[in-house]
């Protein structure tokens, strides 16, 4: 049997082999079982569900149905499986009348491989009796429930409609059943099984590194430069989402680059529905466009070939970065997440944090969240190690992270650390505490400002006893003393307090290595990237001619896409047009060995893709 689904990978996909799980997965599927699966973005769920759909269809037992709640995405997933000739239509409301007739006759029929539809369509009792006629007739293959986790209340995706799909195993109990999603907490998993009645499903369980993805954080020194010089050293040209936290912002920004000729597009909920749509769509038609967005913008992106996500805001917590960041490099070729954070990020998440109107105990778990997003962020050791523990994973420094690549330089903060905690311990005997960052710091450098002076603060034995260390640098070592925990800033004044930890400091009972500010403005360039990619190559790799070739054949596939209204990554992926770039292929059978060629559009393409590759 597993030489069926290797042979369909690998004839209808032109993949040559699974990636992880995938293989057991599909068999345990192909051979009736239901499964849980949770696999990062980009690790390849869609598959997971195909390949057993078309061997189940090849073996006469009908139609696969799949569950997506992203409506929005349905044209262009059958519009992908349709360009590998494989017979599938979506079910929704942007059908006319004719058109949706036309699906639910190729549906009962069972000609259909696949069907994509919404839940509240898949839970309806019209849709449901022709589940029911289908099934009579042995005709119901396979249900797949994507993005599983929004049946759970716990996450922030949580669809009611969700709830109802145990329906599926109570009418159709002998028909298997195959769950995915990208949400992997205990609390999610739980729900899962039991509302989805998955009680029988084998979990397969992957693991969630994406090595492909480069983890940078930066001290923020004048954040639009320092994005502007990101993507113009290491991403003129590709597509990227760049996160911002608020929309007038997001706009600021989106026209900013544009002005800097980078084109970018805005993107938040308080766009117009149809701009908002105009915009996803050019980026996801279009090469190398910049998607400047809220956190509004995302869910459900399958766009492969995002090299880049920059965030220029703190997110809330490790969840939400890892989400959003795992959005770059679902192809598997190298991609970047890059984020620059300050002490005004902290002081604002944690603001909105306290001013919201949710339970005291839901907003010292969001603090809790937060401040292990601090930690990363001040971290000298390797990110990915400590992104991975966060999920449960242990694991070895990665080599592919800043810290990895250029180790931060560390020094001997105890004794600043001891200065600034009894300066603010100074303020709240001289019996007022409300002061900020910025107070704090003038006081520590001895600035005898209007504000020192009202509250006669240049008479504390603390005032400028930190001459020695810059502004900058005793924003650092306040930013990791929050990141520690022994310090917090909080209330309506960020107003800073010592906790309860912080006396072991004063007390010199703690040895404190701080990390090293950055010096952005000179500091050193990335390292160049190794020579390794994941799947296929670099186009850093490519010569000259090589480069040429591909430029072609990208304006060759901008040209199909356009005749065929679909994104440019559904008829082949970068990845596949660097390989054919550097291969040159002269046959079709030389070109048919190529990753991302499977049989039709060999057929299809093939003789088009060897002309603009055939040497003027
Ligand atoms: P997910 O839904 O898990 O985020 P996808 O199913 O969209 O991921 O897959 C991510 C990308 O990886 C897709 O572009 C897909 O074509 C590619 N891919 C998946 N499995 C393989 C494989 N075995 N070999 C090569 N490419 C693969
Ligand atoms: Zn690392």
């Amino acid at each position: 049997m597993s030489s069926l689904s290797l042979s369909i990978l690998q004839e209808v996909f032109g993949y040559g082999s699974f990636r992880g799980s995938q293989e057991d997965i599909v068999q345990h599927v192909i051979d009736g079982g239901d499964a849980l699966v949770l696999m990062p973005t980009g690790g390849g769920k869609s598959l997971c569900y195909q390949v057993p759909a078309i061997a189940r269809h090849r073996a006469g037992r009908g139609v696969t149905v799949v569950v997506s709640p992203l409506i929005a995405l349905m044209h262009d997933q059958v519009g992908a499986l349709d360009e590998v000739g494989v017979q599938s239509a979506y079910l929704n409301s942007s059908l006319s009348t004719e058109e949706a007739q036309r699906v639910e006759r190729d549906m009962m029929s069972g000609k259909l491989v696949l069907l994509y539809a919404a839940p509240e369509r898949v839970t309806h009792p019209r849709f449901q009796a022709q589940l029911q006629s289908l099934y009579e007739r042995g005709l119901l293959s396979l249900f797949a429930i994507d993005e599983a986790h929004c049946v759970s209340q716990w996450g922030h995706d949580f669809r009611e409609d969700y709830l109802q799909l145990s329906l599926l195993h109570e009418r159709f109990p002998d028909v298997p059943r195959l769950a995915l999603t990208a949400t992997a907490d205990d609390h999610t998993r739980a729900d899962m099984i039991e509302r989805l009645r998955l009680e029988q499903a084998r979990v397969f369980i992957s693991s969630f590194d994406r090595p492909n993805i480069r983890y940078t954080l930066v001290e923020k020194d004048n954040p639009r430069a320092q994005l502007l010089r990101f993507i113009r050293d290491e991403h003129e040209g590709d597509a990227g989402i760049v996160y911002c936290q608020s929309r007038k912002k997001v706009e600021d920004t989106a026209q900013w680059l544009s002005e800097q000729g980078i084109e970018a597009l805005p993107y938040h909920a308080g766009l117009d529905a149809s701009v908002r749509q105009r915009h996803q769509d050019r980026f996801l038609r279009e090469d190398g466009l910049v998607m400047v967005a809220t956190i509004a913008f995302g869910m459900g992106i399958d766009k492969p070939d995002v090299r880049f996500v920059a965030h220029l805001d703190l997110p809330k917590n490790i969840e939400s970065y890892y989400q959003e960041t795992g959005r770059a490099g679902r192809d598997g070729a190298d991609a970047d997440a890059w984020l620059t954070y300050g002490l005004a990020d902290v002081v604002n998440q944690r603001r909105m944090i306290d001013e919201s109107p949710a339970s005291d105990e839901f907003k010292r778990i969001q603090r809790a969240k937060l401040d292990a997003l601090l930690a990363l962020a001040e971290a000298c050791d390797c990110r990915r190690v400590r992104l991975l523990a966060y999920f449960g994973e242990t694991s070895q420094p990665c080599g592919n992270c800043d810290n990895c690549l250029n180790p931060p330089a560390t020094w001997d903060g105890t004794e600043a650390a001891r200065k600034m905690l009894s300066c603010i311990y100074r303020f709240w005997q001289h019996g007022q505490h409300r002061f900020g960052a910025g107070h704090l710091i003038d006081v520590l450098r001895g600035k005898s400002t209007d504000k020192v002076q009202q509250y006669g603060h240049h008479t504390l034995s603390t005032f400028g006893i930190g001459q020695d260390l810059t502004e900058n640098q005793w924003r650092a070592v306040l930013r990791q003393l929050i990141a520690l925990g022994y310090l917090l800033a909080e209330g309506e004044f960020n107003t800073l307090g010592l906790t309860d930890s912080a006396r072991a400091v004063l007390k010199g009972e703690v040895h404190l290595t701080l990390r090293q500010t950055q010096e952005p403005s000179r500091g050193a360039r990335p390292a160049k990237r190794p020579a390794k990619a994941a799947h296929g190559v670099l186009l850093a790799e490519l010569d000259a001619l090589a480069r040429e070739r591909y430029e072609s054949l990208r304006a060759w596939r901008a040209e199909v896409a356009r005749e065929h209204n679909l994104p440019a990554y559904v008829v082949f992926h970068d990845v596949t047009l660097v390989d054919m770039a550097r291969v040159a292929p002269q046959t079709l059978a030389e070109l048919g060995t190529i990753s991302g060629v499977g049989h039709k559009k060999l057929q299809a393409y093939g003789p088009q893709i060897l002309t603009v590759l055939a040497p003027s």
